[in-house]
């Protein structure tokens, strides 16, 4: 396979702090022989794990990004022992234009791993990641929110592996995240995605939904920045204690988590987020906005469990998720 068109102005053995750029040649109508420049932070000092930190996987998501920017500013490198990789818009194109894809190719970095190195603009950053980055960590962890278009309880994840010496590590670092919700996940549909990268390659991996509707509150962003330290503590890199609380451990057995709208209109929520449901409840309600007199149409829990998920703005189309629905974890 041929070499990624990715440069990197930091260099990933020097010790010390590097603020530098992943300088990716993007050819345009403005900029004929320009970049793509995707900031990038090393902090290295002598040998140990390394941690690499991801936010803006998808472009309409802000705590990662708000986290980790701030991360990059602060970290001293007497405080890190090995080395701490971050990237707080891993989708820049699509981070700059405030979009989930790629405003360039509509690339949607979490569908599109292993990526290839001479395929778009995103498919290029994902194979930089899978072959470059990926290889050079222990611990990974990947900050996503809702975006645009969801809203979740805030929650750390890690995935139902099949090794489960692995599946164990990335549990472990979940909670020490410490987010108000730890969620294990068995994905329904994992191709394509960061996380199955990362996991493929034995790295302990960790993922997020700290909150959604395409932008950040302040305690979710406390949240994430409390989340990245106490995995650094975890990992060994940093020292000091763990700022744990209370978090209520969920699992996702199957698809009965996920209710699909069936309906077009205005939606009506009848349960909110954190809120605990039964089987059979009913949890949104869809109006026809095309006409007076028609009923709504009910959308009920298939599970039992807590509200975790929802869609985001008042209106819906057939075919989104309207609920994302966990159990207690016992
Ligand atoms: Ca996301």
């Amino acid at each position: 396979m041929r070499d990624n068109p990715i440069s990197a102005t930091v260099d990933f053995e020097t010790d010390g702090v590097q603020h530098g750029f992943l300088k990716l040649p993007h050819s345009h109508d403005l900029s004929a022989w320009g970049s793509i420049m995707i900031p990038i932070t090393v902090i290295k000092r002598g040998d140990g794990p390394t941690a690499l930190l991801t936010g803006g996987n998808h472009g309409d998501e802000y705590e990662g990004p708000i986290a980790l920017f701030d991360l990059a500013r602060n970290l001293r490198v007497d405080q890190v022992s090995g080395r701490v990789i971050i990237v707080p818009a891993m989708n820049y194109p699509a981070f700059k234009a405030g979009t989930r894809t790629s405003p360039i190719d509509s690339g949607n970095m979490n569908r599109i791993f292993p990526g290839l190195p001479d395929g778009t603009v995103t498919e290029k950053i994902a194979d930089y990641f899978q072959r470059c980055l990926l290889p050079l960590a222990d611990y990974v962890l990947d900050i996503h929110s809702g975006g645009k278009t969801l809203s979740f309880v805030p929650f750390a994840a890690a995935h139902v592996l099949p090794d489960k010496a692995q599946e164990a590590r990335c549990v472990a670092a979940m909670e020490a995240f410490g987010a108000p919700y730890s969620v294990k996940l068995l994905e329904i549909d994992n191709v394509g995605m960061y996380d199955t990268a990362a996991e493929e390659l034995g790295k302990v991996f960790v993922s997020t939904e700290l909150g959604g509707g395409g932008s950040a509150t302040a305690t979710t962003v406390e949240i994430a920045k409390r989340g990245v330290a106490n995995v650094l503590k975890h990992a060994g890199i940093v020292g000091g204690e763990l700022e744990v609380s209370p978090s209520l451990r969920l699992e996702m057995p199957d698809q009965r988590c996920f209710v699909a709208s069936e309906a077009t209109g205005l939606v009506e929520y009848c349960v909110d987020l954190g809120a605990a449901v039964e089987s059979g409840d009913v949890i949104a309600r869809i109006h026809d906005v095309q006409r007076t007199g028609s009923p709504p149409v009910e959308h009920r829990a298939e599970i039992s469990g807590i509200l975790i998920g929802r869609h985001f703005p008042g209106l819906t189309v057939l075919g989104d998720m309207l609920a994302a629905v966990a159990v207690p974890d016992i």
